[in-house]
């Protein structure tokens, strides 16, 4: 099989030398087979955790993950995770097993793993090992539980959501059965932890399919995220619209760059609509504060998935002002830079340029933003100031000029920062003291 890095062909040997079995196995074995590079190599083997630290005992071993079998291995400079072959016990609770014991046999192993497509293993000595029709599978594009798709779920609900995700990622057709049960318990992934949650959800959301998979399954999302329950479906009546709201929100996510946090701000940009709309009296529906309010519902939704306060802050800015003012005019994208910084400029750019791309056709402006970005990016180049960091002067001269500090200081740098940015003045000490003296 190629396409096997090195070190974990070392790996695999020393086990096998040591009268132990072991392979490649999961995910990698998967990309591999359709000629995607693995973003990792999981090693399984029949060697006890023990055994497996003994064969490697000249080597840098973590033992981090040891109760679940798991050994770190240090090879070639690169972590690899060899796993023992596992059983999983009895579930209860619908999210872990009850127990967790090793086997001795790669079959048992495979059995436990979610989808065909995930179930196969590799070695040198049995080539690859697909007891679930994993490569048909893959060949025919079909994402498809290990056994019984309800049992399967039943045990660890996020299986549903991995199986969204993993349709999405491959752009794979979720098959009858396993589709009919991840629909009717989809309920029961309000068992499973937000972090799982989030794991998954952000890899549904970057996936190349996310689109098909969105459009496909609202139940299962709304599973995850509720109040996305009441867009689907939901006529906007506003001439600047002809999709449902949910739609709109879809087309929005698969216009937006594949980055986690865009396209989650994305999904939940609109939330608010439904809970602002006013109706006028040609029967025309406004929503006027829908994006604070979407910010307002979308707090919880994040911390619930476990998004730290950081990582919310830049996604809750995204939704907040993805209906902010700004115009093709330098003094405006200067400003607009000062308010939300570079970073979040051009993100706001792309929410922005993705949610007026899912507009009725007439009012679907992409050089509009694009100029937007254009204007920005020149503006960066040239290190014109947007902010009073990189103003000329700064409190200490105002003070040395007699200035006290306080609230009326910041406010006179502010003035010298909007004169600069609308180009009454150049971003000169001297020019801006002269200003500042001036108008006092
Ligand atoms: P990726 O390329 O995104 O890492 P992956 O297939 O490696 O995809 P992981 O979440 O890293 O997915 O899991 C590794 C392997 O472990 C899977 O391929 C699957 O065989 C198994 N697995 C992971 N999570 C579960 C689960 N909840 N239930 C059953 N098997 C699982
Ligand atoms: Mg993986």
């Amino acid at each position: 099989m190629k396409g096997i890095p090195e070190n974990i062909i070392n790996v695999l040997d020393r086990l096998h030398a040591a009268g132990h079995e072991a392979y490649i196995v999961g995910g990698c074995v998967r990309d591999l087979l359709m000629g995607r590079v693995p973003g990792d190599f999981d090693v399984c083997t029949s060697a006890l955790p023990e055994e497996t630290e003994r064969v490697f005992s000249g080597e840098r071993v973590i033992e981090t993950g040891i109760k679940h079998g798991t050994v770190t291995v240090l090879s070639g400079g690169t972590p690899v995770e060899i796993t023992t072959f596992r059983v999983d016990g009895h579930y209860s609770d619908g999210r872990h097993p009850d127990s967790v014991s090793f086997s001795r046999t790669l079959s048992e192993d495979l059995a436990r793993r979610d989808f065909t497509v995930n179930a196969m293993a590799w070695s040198k000595q049995s080539g690859i090992v697909d007891l679930y029709g994993g490569r048909t599978d893959i060949e025919s594009g079909v994402l498809r539980c290990v056994g019984d798709p309800e049992q399967r779920f039943s045990e660890d609900a996020l299986r549903i959501l991995r199986a969204l995700r993993f349709a999405a990622t491959l752009g794979f057709e979720i098959e009858p059965r396993t589709d009919s049960a991840a629909r009717k318990l989809c309920g029961t992934l309000s068992l499973v932890s937000g972090e799982r949650k989030r794991v998954e959800l952000e890899k549904l959301l970057t996936g190349e399919h996310a689109g098909t998979v969105l459009r496909s399954y609202p139940e299962v999302l709304g599973a995850v995220i509720p109040d996305v329950l009441p867009m689907v479906g939901y006529d906007q009546e506003n001439y600047h619209h002809i999709y449902d709201l949910y739609e709109h929100t879809v087309i929005t996510v698969e216009n937006c760059p594949q980055d986690a946090g865009l396209r989650i701000a994305a999904l939940l940009h609109d939330i608010g609509k439904p809970a602002v709309r006013v109706t006028d009296q040609d029967g025309i529906a406004h929503y006027w504060g829908h994006e604070k309010k979407s910010a307002e519902m979308a707090g919880p939704i994040l911390r619930a998935l476990r998004y730290s306060n950081a990582e919310a802050f830049r996604i809750l800015m995204l939704v907040e002002h993805h209906w902010t003012d700004i115009r093709e005019t330098e003094p405006s994208v200067r400003r607009a830079i000062r308010d939300f910084g570079r970073d979040l400029y051009f993100d706001l750019v792309c929410l922005m340029k993705a949610d007026n791309a899912s507009k009725a056709p007439d009012y679907v402006i992409p050089e509009f933003y694009d100029h937007l970005r254009t204007i920005g990016s020149s503006v960066l180049e040239r290190g014109l100031c947007c902010s009073l960091k990189e103003l000329a002067v700064d409190g200490n001269d105002l003070i040395a000029l007699g200035m006290k500090p306080g609230r009326d200081l910041r406010q006179k740098l502010e003035r010298l920062l909007d004169a600069v940015i609308d180009g009454e003045c150049e971003n000169r000490k001297e020019d801006l003291i002269m200003l500042y003296r001036k108008n006092g």
